[in-house]
């Protein structure tokens, strides 16, 4: 079972029966070889990540899972009590903010979900991350080097990602991009980086640029990032309330 791609309708069968029959060998191959793909300690490359996932199990290889796929699995590996690969689902289902779970709606493919205990913590574990995640925000934000000379340093960039993250799901791959940017060393960076929510939708003109801050505090700022992600990833299991021990 090493090296061959099993298709992910197989794999959950093996996983269902030999729980069932307490196969227990078997059992824990099955679950090694999910740990192949789904990740549960931190990696700052969360888009490869995602590639790596899609490329194994999704059946529309161009995109991502959906959001329904995920509760899916999610409720399946609840029920099948392997609770580590939980916060990995739930990070992923929370990830366009709480507001989005709220809306979901009769009709939606997520609705079947609704009554499901892994809701109910996706719910209450999505608001503690936006929170966190959102105070990680606003300390790298209004951070400034202490050896910088220039009193307006990131003075204007400040203020336009401090708006954002009113209107922006904090624990959304959005913060990072506009953190990736700043990494690249360019002079300017995008003053919005989820500009929908700021400006009228069907506006499609690019967002503002803004000077970037200097060496110094774009040190700093990437660094603080950086520590938001980890923490995030490693405190997944808290947020979330999952004891990840129990397999
Ligand atoms: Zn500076």
């Amino acid at each position: 079972m090493r090296t061959e791609i099993l298709p992910l309708a197989a794999a959950k069968a093996i996983l269902s029966l030999s729980t069932k029959y307490m196969m227990d060998t078997l059992r824990n191959q099955i679950i090694g070889y999910f740990e192949r793909f789904i990740p549960i300690h931190y990696d700052p490359d969360l888009a490869k990540l995602k590639e790596r996932w899609t490329a194994v199990f999704n059946t529309k290889p161009r995109y991502w899972p959906s959001r329904s796929e995920y509760f899916s699995l999610a409720v399946f590996f609840h029920e099948l009590n392997v609770l580590h690969f939980l916060p990995w689902f739930l990070y992923l289902i929370s990830e366009e903010g709480l507001v989005k779970i709220l809306e979901i709606a009769p009709g939606d493919e997520e609705y079947a979900f609704r009554e499901t205990e892994v809701m109910r913590k996706v719910t209450l574990g999505c608001k503690r991350l936006e929170d966190a995640s959102r105070d990680d925000l606003y300390r790298t934000i209004l951070s400034k080097h202490p050896e910088c000379t220039d009193p307006k340093c990131n003075n204007d960039l400040r203020i336009y990602w401090l708006k954002n993250i009113e209107y922006t799901p904090t624990i959304s791959l959005e913060p990072r991009a506009a953190f990736l940017e700043l990494e690249r060393g360019v002079p300017h960076v995008p003053a919005y980086w989820y500009e929908h929510w700021c400006q009228d939708p069907s506006d499609d003109r690019p967002a503002p640029l803004m000077r970037a801050p200097c060496v110094l505090c774009r040190t700093l700022w990437i660094r603080g990032e950086r520590d938001r992600s980890r923490h995030i990833w490693d405190s997944l299991p808290w947020y979330f309330k999952i004891d990840v021990e129990n397999r």
